[in-house]
């Protein structure tokens, strides 16, 4: 048994020797994309190697990246775990302090940064850790930086460059988004992403084959975009990288021009670009063939009914940094009568195969499939994480599980639903309230656009929840309604005790509801008739 092909040295090679022609779609400004064929990645990778070891860079160095869903940053996928070194994509959403504190934590050698981020650089540019800087675009606004165009005609394809990579080779690594305390590394080795990789091309899991056209929309400084840019690769599709800065209407642009079949990402990105396909009905045709993946937060009810109607097959799955690949909910929806599809569709799923999962109850049991008895969720399998780098944070592994923070219940089909986050789950009066839940019931109202339930401190019930809502346009409700409407779905005592009106969410660097910042704004609030 041999297995040292489960390396990301293999999937460099398939893209060279069986799927030259296949091609890559690059979006490079308003309305223009480039196209290549994998031939030319397979070239550029082995360019940009030699480059990097040219610059002095070892067997697990790592190398940072700060771009956008880019051809380079594609290159750069295929590139540095190939010389032995390690890939650390570099979250563009953050801000320069915690971008410091991860560059210098990681310790990266050098940067590769576009142009129109170098003012992100910029903020932390005398606090990084850099001996080289890469600037694909204009180099000169750098002090000593090199130029990545003039690197990769500078040097061969020349194959020697490649290092002896092993399965348990370090290639990848990322850090958590740090809501809570400081950000944690995840670094992973080439199998965990060869084996994430193929596990995608699974029928049970997302099932990414030659015939699709994947538009690669969750940024690939996110979770390694799920391993997805491998498993396109590895199968010969066809890639659309969405390039810059890319809005819901690009996304929607890219997927009826290039006739996506697979898109993924948060529910929030989705939400706009639904609002933008039913504001100018008929602009964007899709391919029959799209499934839109939504994960990264619950994707809400509404949301699947409206993509659904537009023909689209939706699929619902949960991950996060440490995963790569969980869980997904679509997988026995056959066996199940058609009026218990949304039902299924609404829980995070069963896990994919070679992943195991469990709730562990608040006081330490494993909890039985019932589908109520709540928990914290565990995962555990060949490429989820069983420790942080450096090991950091180990209370957050129990033997190789790991404490996922999410709270939730398993049904007898061994389907996970979640509830809540663990620090965002409401209790009042010592029973649990689900925030999921509440948000999901309140954004399947007409009026309502968005909206985020939190729990308040209450002198009586310890915490009760309070609703954060924000109303579509031109539509008016009333708190009164809204309980009314509520009150047909939930116990009394899970309806929210008031609701406040804004304009806006707050939002995480990835999209997420910001309930952290929400419960900040909040920490003060008088419920009414207390003191
Ligand atoms: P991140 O590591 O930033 O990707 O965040 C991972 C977290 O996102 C998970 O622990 C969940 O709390 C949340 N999440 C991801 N997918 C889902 C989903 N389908 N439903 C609910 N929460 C999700």
């Amino acid at each position: 048994m041999n297995l040292d092909t489960l390396t990301i040295r293999h999937v460099l090679l398939r893209t060279q020797r069986y799927f030259p022609r296949s091609e890559i779609v690059e979006r490079v400004g308003e309305g223009r994309v480039c196209r290549y064929r994998y031939a030319q990645l397979a070239e550029e990778s082995l360019r940009l190697a030699n480059a990097l070891k040219s610059l002095g860079v070892r067997e697990g160095d790592r190398v940072a990246t700060l771009l956008w869903n880019t051809w380079p940053h594609l290159v750069a996928y295929l590139a540095i775990p190939n010389i032995g070194a390690v890939i650390h994509t570099l979250n563009l959403r953050l801000h320069p302090n915690d971008l410091a504190y991860i560059a210098e934590h990681a310790e990266d050698r050098v940067l590769i940064v576009e142009e129109s981020l170098l003012p992100l650089y910029e903020g932390f540019r005398d606090r990084a850790p850099f001996e080289h800087v890469i600037v694909v675009g204009d180099a000169s606004k750098v002090p000593g930086a090199l130029s990545y165009q003039e690197l990769i005609q500078q040097y061969e394809p020349d194959e020697r460059c490649l290092a002896e990579v092993h399965w348990n080779t370090p290639a990848f690594l990322l850090y958590t988004s740090g809501t809570t305390g400081r950000p944690k590394g995840v670094l992973y080795v080439h199998a965990q992403l060869a084996l994430a990789a193929l596990a995608l091309t699974s029928t049970i899991t997302y099932y990414v084959s030659k015939d699709d056209s994947i538009l690669l929309s969750v940024p690939m400084f996110h979770v390694a975009s799920w391993a997805l840019p491998y498993a396109g690769l590895i199968v010969g599709a066809k890639m659309v990288l969405p390039g810059p800065h890319p809005q819901p209407a690009d996304l929607l642009n890219l997927l009826s021009d290039e006739q996506g079949t697979f898109v993924a990402g948060v529910p929030t990105v989705w939400h706009d670009a639904a609002n933008l396909v039913e504001r100018y009905p008929g602009r964007w045709t899709f391919s029959p063939r799209l499934r839109l993946i939504l994960g990264g937060s619950a994707a809400p009810e509404a949301l699947i009914r409206r993509w659904e109607s537009f023909g689209v097959t939706v699929i619902h799955g949960w991950g996060m940094s440490e995963v790569l690949l969980g869980l997904q909910a679509h997988v026995k929806l056959s066996d199940f009568p058609p009026e218990r599809h949304y039902e299924l569709l609404l829980k995070q799923g069963m896990p994919a195969p070679f992943v195991e999962a469990k709730i562990l109850t608040f006081d330490g049991k494993e909890a039985p499939w019932d589908g109520q008895t709540m928990g914290e969720l565990l995962v555990r399998g060949a490429w989820i994480a069983d420790s942080y780098y450096r090991g950091e944070s180990p209370d957050s592994f129990v033997d190789d599980w790991l404490r996922t923070g999410d709270v939730g219940i398993i049904d007898s089909e061994g389907y996970v639903k979640l509830v809540d986050r663990l620090k965002d789950v409401i209790k009042s009066g010592g029973e649990w309230i689900s925030t999921i839940e509440l948000e999901n019931a309140l954004m399947s109202h007409p009026a309502i656009e968005e909206a985020a339930v939190i729990g308040v401190p209450h002198e009586r019930w310890q915490e009760r929840p309070l609703a954060v809502v924000v109303l579509r346009e031109g539509k008016t409700v009333t708190p009164e309604e809204l309980r009314e409407y509520l009150r047909e779905r939930f116990v009394r005592w899970w309806v929210p005790d008031a609701f406040v009106f804004v304009d806006e969410l707050p939002k995480t660097s990835t999209g997420k509801l910001a309930k952290a910042v929400l419960r900040e704004r909040f920490c003060d609030w008088k419920w009414e008739g207390s003191e």
